[in-house]
């Protein structure tokens, strides 16, 4: 059995969110007031998330992301990272987080095996940062930023690119990687932000390239089957940047990608209803069988794209969650 759908696309990298809580409230995610968490009983336990780790390695499953939510807010992060780290059952392991409570952690996290971690970061200026997020951290991700930066793990910067709120960034943080060895990627905002509210954004992947270019000469590269970011490298610069266009959606049709949730829910698409079937499997005591079984018939039925996905959102009279629910 391996994971694998109807347009012939493997599913082998896998995104599990540990948690749906965060420290921060940046309004185009979890907004201020959101109190939809999770109860406690209802996150899978470590040992629950390990047996899923186990079954999705075994149907083909190489590639593993911890996010969340903010996964440092999960109770005890590094025992669960020790535990992965333990099982050796990925190529590679990946995080991202805000870089609020991470620097303390980045020694460990290279010996645990982290090849890359993507750092939130949606604004260079202090007063920015505060009114996107609406907490007073910037120092603390700065802090985390240098400190990724002179490590082995290679760092992406994710910057949610918002129409009357932090366009004023693009060119400076374009200019950072000047002498900052980091990819910064310009991500197109979606519409997850768990109140229905469509992004304002009238800035999109080619709106974003062209106020680059006027600064800066890109270089595109070659983009991978399974890459979402559209990368550039700038002469001169150790650093580089890339465009995500996460709205527009013009790269599903090599999309590689599962997601799994705090509850064990699993999406297939970033874009459509999530299957909510695997929690009561785990707590009914069904075997690892049962549970590949499941796994590989959701998958079989993942969207053609976004688009069609969202389809299936809206038909099931459903609107699109917190992101903080799913991981990004
Ligand atoms: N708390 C961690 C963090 O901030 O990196 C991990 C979870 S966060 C949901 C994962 C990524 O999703 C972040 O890079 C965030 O910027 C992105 N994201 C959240 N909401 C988004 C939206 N509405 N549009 C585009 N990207 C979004």
């Amino acid at each position: 059995m391996v994971l694998e759908d109807k347009f012939g696309r493997r599913i082998n990298y896998l995104r599990l969110a540990v948690t749906d809580r965060c420290n921060l409230r940046c309004h185009y995610c979890l907004p201020e007031g959101f109190h939809n968490f999770l109860p406690k009983d209802h996150l899978l336990s470590f040992e629950e998330i390990i047996r899923l780790l186990r079954i999705v390695s075994s149907l083909g499953v190489t590639k593993l992301r911890i996010t969340g939510g903010e996964p440092f807010v999960r109770k005890d992060l590094m025992t669960l990272l020790r535990m992965i780290h333990q099982e050796q059952l990925f190529e590679s392991l990946h995080m991202t987080t805000n870089g609020v409570l991470t620097e303390p952690h980045i020694e460990e996290l290279v010996t645990l095996g982290f090849k890359s971690i993507n750092l939130s970061l949606d604004s260079l200026d202090r007063k920015r940062f505060l009114q996107i997020t609406k907490r007073d951290e910037f120092e603390r991700v700065m802090n985390t930023l240098l400190a990724l930066e002179k490590s082995v793990i290679k760092t992406k910067i994710n910057a949610v690119v918002m129409a009357e709120e932090n366009t004023q960034d693009i060119l400076p943080f374009v200019q950072f990687t000047q002498d900052h060895d980091v990819h910064v990627r310009f991500i197109e905002e979606m519409p997850f932000n768990g109140t229905g509210r469509q992004p304002k954004s009238t800035w999109n992947f080619k709106a974003i390239e062209s106020h680059i270019t006027s600064a800066f000469d890109l270089e595109p590269l070659t983009m991978a089957p399974g890459d979402t970011a559209q990368e550039y490298s700038i002469k001169g610069h150790i650093g580089s940047v890339g465009i995500i266009a996460a709205a527009s959606r013009t790269f599903c049709g090599s999309c590689n990608r599962l997601r799994i949730g705090p509850r064990g829910d699993l999406q297939s698409c970033l874009y459509g209803p999530a299957d909510t079937s695997l929690f009561d499997l785990f707590r009914s005591g069904a075997d690892d069988l049962a549970i590949a079984e499941r796994l590989t018939a959701l998958v079989s039925r993942k969207p053609k794209d976004g688009f069609a996905a969202e389809k299936e959102l809206v038909n099931s009279g459903e609107r699109h969650a917190s992101m903080a629910t799913i991981g990004g």
